[in-house]
């Protein structure tokens, strides 16, 4: 039977699969389960901030998944633990001793070194090699060997959960070993983001420039979110030349090319394109399967070929789903000491297969603006000038552009319009304001999150 900490990881590596890695970490750090009693759990939180996220947003996602390997769970509830965790050399040990040991499923999110902000479990060591990412890997390793000179920046592109972080952070951590005094910072575009505007607010911009000037590597993740960030564009363009200047790497990446990224100011993009531009591509079915066989190996479990081809041949859209995948049979493997075989793993990756995360529709983004405001779904889709309803229909404009890549006169029509100028306006309005105003920041990932959630 599984135990207590057991079913937490188990949970844990569940809702990582569809958690950014930040949010992951801020919501599910110090958290474990406390008791079991008649069906019911208590889950220990670490402040009640930690309480209200999860038992609000995340509840439903828990409760799915605990019931799904536990049928006897009726009810979850949440208690915030003031004690703090001693860290006395004799709790440690303890501590490490009642650690589960199946920890290797995927907790090291909270492993993130702290000065360079790079995550230690990402190196060249375990990222795989494959006709599709070859190139992008070599550039990157040169990089390692020589930061600052050969090829900066460096711009790996490429879609979602192909490697891009993985292979950055991987050059974060070598450069780390091979120069040990070099300052490194590994920033997703998003944090840089709003880190540069609360030092706007502060009057601490000039501060965070000294500081970002005093860098030797900056990693930059996901750089298409400073797409119609003006001022952080801005800013980022003087670090960018100085940092460049005196011969710091710069590592960036995107979803796209230089070119593709949409409201990025010219010069910034003549600046990208100046410096080594690669790509990763898909990896193919050879590939995906030696990738499966190299994790299957890390994780020290057996699977039937069968199964290995099953989910080769099913899971295609990109090395994170095929992780999820396998940490779903990993997940089974430890609570039954049994490999699945071919029929468990069909059930077992069947909403997978058949309702791929991340996805989202129409109907669905309507709903949960709705809901978020608290209005019906119908008010949304009329036109009106009432106050309280502009704003959520134009957000809603928004997430059907940003989310769905709906074209603008589609977007004009649901939503009452003969032209698409309303779109055009709506969608410019939301991405301005989300510049500077982070309370609707926050509401547009909480939105999102709901968009997303109940996918698991
Ligand atoms: P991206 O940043 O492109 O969205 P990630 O770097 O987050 O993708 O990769 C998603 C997952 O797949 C990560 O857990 C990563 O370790 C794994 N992964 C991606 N590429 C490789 C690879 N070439 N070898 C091994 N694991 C990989
Ligand atoms: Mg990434």
């Amino acid at each position: 039977m599984i135990n207590k900490e057991e079913l937490w990881q188990a949970v844990l590596a569940q809702i990582q699969l569809s958690t950014s890695r930040a949010n992951f970490a801020t919501w599910f750090h110090n958290t474990k389960i406390l008791s079991e009693d008649n069906g019911e759990i208590l889950i220990s939180v670490p402040n009640s901030f930690s309480k209200e996220w999860l038992s609000n947003k995340y509840h439903t996602s828990i409760l799915k998944i605990i019931r799904s390997l536990d049928k006897n769970i009726r009810a979850i509830n949440y208690i915030v633990d003031l004690e703090k965790p001693q860290k006395t050399e004799k709790n440690k040990h303890h501590q490490k001793e009642i650690e589960p040991k199946i920890n290797q499923l995927c907790l090291d999110a909270f492993e993130i070194n702290q000065k360079t902000n790079l995550n230690p479990h990402y190196t060249f060591d375990n990222f795989i090699i494959g006709s599709f990412n070859e190139t992008a890997h070599a550039a990157a390793w040169a990089v390692s060997e020589n930061p600052g000179f050969d090829y900066n920046p460096l711009f790996i592109y490429g879609g979602v959960g192909l490697g891009k972080t993985h292979l950055l952070e991987a050059t974060g951590n070598r450069i780390l070993e091979n120069f040990s005094k070099k300052k490194i910072v590994y920033t997703p575009a998003e944090g840089f983001t709003s880190k540069i505007v609360s030092a706007i607010k502060e009057h601490k911009i000039e501060e965070l420039k000294n500081e970002l000037r005093n860098i030797d590597v900056l990693i930059m993740d996901d750089i298409q979110f400073l797409a119609g960030k003006e001022k952080t564009q801005e800013e980022f363009f003087h670090i960018f030349n100085s940092l460049r200047e005196a011969n710091k790497q710069i590592i960036l990446s995107s979803d796209r090319p230089p070119k593709a990224i949409p409201a990025l100011e010219e010069r910034l993009r003549s600046r990208f394109e100046g410096g080594m531009i690669m790509d990763i591509g898909l990896p193919d079915f050879e590939t995906r399967m030696a990738i499966l066989k190299t994790k299957c190996e890390e994780k020290n479990i057996e699977l039937q070929s069968s199964v290995l081809e099953y989910v080769v041949s099913n899971v295609q859209k990109n090395i994170r789903e095929l992780e999820g995948a396998l940490n779903r049979l990993l997940i089974f493997n430890k609570i039954n000491n049994k490999s699945p075989d071919i029929e468990i793993t069909k059930k077992l990756l069947h909403s997978l297969v058949h309702f791929p995360a991340r996805s989202t529709n129409f109907k669905k983004i309507i709903q949960m603006v709705a809901q978020f405001y608290d209005l019906k779904k119908d008010d949304l889709l009329v036109k009106t000038r009432r106050k309280e309803i502009v704003k959520p229909r134009q957000i809603a404009m928004y997430l059907l552009r940003s989310e769905l890549k709906e074209s603008y006169p589609s977007i004009g029509r649901k939503f009452g319009g003969k032209d698409h100028t309303t779109a055009i306006y709506a969608c410019e309005k939301i991405s301005k304001k989300i510049e500077n105003d982070s309370d609707l920041i926050n509401d547009i990932n909480l939105i999102k999150q709901r968009i997303y959630s109940g996918t698991i």
